[in-house]
């Protein structure tokens, strides 16, 4: 009786759910290597069964990569338009294709998608082929010959670097793959781990190095809060060489999951790799959700202002240094002159105005820091930790307004909400004058004193300096 009051409920619950247009139950993807890697082929089971409907990659052109589709049953895979069209797999089927990475590979704008016998990189959209939302308990197991690996954004599902998690992230967003001769190498420290992949090039590529810049910079995150803000991130790293800028792109991408995929000069020195900016502020993206367009300068203001805070506590730069660097960027913000007397939300939605963006955003990091800890006995980074510990990672876009109200609700303030109400309907720069006073960092932007004697000298220092608990966990962690 009771049994069959059970098999009654989830059959109706059943019902409701193909209704509503939700897939009922996970998904099982197989990727596999054909052809010396030229090839991938991809398997689609429904140990459930899968209703009929479509499959799209997330980009219009990525049917020029497919070279073949079928399936089992009465499932009749067929390419429509930009679309997989399916009639439906019955429990345990399965449908096929086949993808040419190699063509995909060198589709690649910059000539990097793609080394004969060494590696192929690509974005997901140009394999990935996928239901609208992706069903819970999704799963991805990589069937590849010895001595081959992948670079996937997926979370793993156990220590053997061939299974995964598939998290629903919308289509839209962009996440990217390597499949070749490389290792993955697994970096952990308190709170998550990199999974770092050098992709091979024509020159040996120097790895202890490229692993000690990863690690140094890591290692200056960790002096936020102590802990990585992620449980598992994917670092993908492309080599150049000839190439004497030390990381001329780095980019954040949150399809399929969390990752940094950055380009270094193999003739830049190491000390000069170490230095720069671009993977502390890639790493710093780790700290927040994805925004939007109309959150672009909150995202990139975090990024900009922890990029140097961070590098000071690490020991990269000294704290005048990184006073100086961020005084120059709100100096470059200023002095952009053609956005003014737009909004600043509308100048960030318009992807307009990058100086005034990125560092009207950074000038609201560091007033919102400097409040919290001058008024509130608080620091943005505790903030963020709380924020990380309950949301992240996001599989969703957070609009700037929930992000804020979240940060104030966690931080128990009214602060965050109206700075950034402040802010996004600014016309000019932000006035940093009284910020730079009461810290006595100087008396206005481009106009830096050191005054000792300042209301807030302390939190200045403070905000640069190394947490006790931070310390110890750099310390105790352990890259492997
Ligand atoms: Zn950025």
């Amino acid at each position: 009786m009771v049994i069959d009051m059970a098999s009654r409920i989830a059959f109706w619950l059943g019902l409701l759910a193909l209704l509503s247009g939700e897939a009922q139950a996970g998904l099982d993807y197989t990727l596999r290597l054909h052809g010396d890697g030229t090839e991938l082929a991809v398997h689609l089971c429904a140990p459930d069964g899968l209703a009929a409907g479509e499959l799209r990659s997330g980009d219009r052109d990525s049917t020029r990569w497919l070279l073949a589709i079928d399936g089992d049953g009465s499932s009749r895979p067929r390419r429509s338009g930009e679309r997989i069209v399916h009639s439906g797999l019955s429990a345990g089927q399965c449908l096929r294709y086949r993808v040419d990475l190699r063509s995909a590979g060198r589709g690649d704008r910059y000539g990097l998608g793609w080394r004969d016998d060494a590696y192929a990189m690509q974005r997901l959209s140009d394999w990935f082929w996928r239901p609208q939302r992706i069903p819970a308990g999704t799963q991805a197991s990589v069937a590849f010959p010895d001595g081959w690996s992948a670079s996937l954004p997926w979370t793993p599902s156990d220590a053997s670097g061939r299974r995964y998690r598939i998290p629903d992230t919308p289509r839209s967003w962009e996440g990217f793959s390597a499949f070749g001769r490389f290792e993955e190498r697994r970096l952990d420290y308190p709170g998550g781990r990199l999974r770092v992949t050098l992709l091979p090039t024509t020159r040996p590529i120097p790895t202890p190095a490229l692993l000690r810049w990863l690690d140094l910079n890591t290692r200056a995150v960790l002096t936020s809060s102590g802990r990585l803000p992620l449980a598992d991130a994917q670092v993908l790293v492309v080599p150049l060489p000839g190439v004497r800028s030390p990381t001329p792109w780095g980019q954040v991408a949150r399809g399929g999951g969390s990752a940094l995929r950055l380009f270094t000069g193999l003739d830049a020195s190491e000390a000069e790799r170490n230095e720069d900016w671009t993977l502390s502020h890639e790493l710093s993206h780790l700290f927040h959700p994805y925004l939007g367009d109309g959150g672009r300068w909150l995202s990139e203001g975090l990024a900009s202002y922890y990029q140097n805070v961070l590098r000071a506590r690490a020991g990269i730069l000294t704290p005048e240094r990184a006073w100086s660097k961020l005084d120059a960027g709100f100096g470059r913000g200023h002095d952009e002159r053609s956005t003014r007397g737009q909004r600043l939300s509308e100048v960030s939605a318009g992807y307009r105005g990058t100086m005034r963006v990125y560092w009207s955003g950074a000038a609201y990091w560091l007033e919102a820091d400097a409040a919290l800890r001058e008024r509130h006995g608080q620091s943005l980074d505790a903030v963020l930790e709380r924020f990380a510990e309950r949301h992240l990672p996001a599989y969703q876009t957070w609009s700037p307004e929930r992000f804020t109200a979240e940060l104030d609700r966690l931080a128990g303030t009214r602060l965050f909400v109206p700075m950034y109400q402040r802010y996004a309907a600014d016309t000019r720069f932000p006035d940093l004058d009284d910020t730079y006073r009461r810290l006595g960092i100087g008396t206005g932007i481009q106009r830096l004193r050191s005054d000792p004697n300042a209301p807030a000298a302390a939190i200045r220092d403070a905000i640069m300096a190394r947490s006790p608990d931070s310390v110890r966990a750099a310390d105790a962690a352990v890259a492997r």
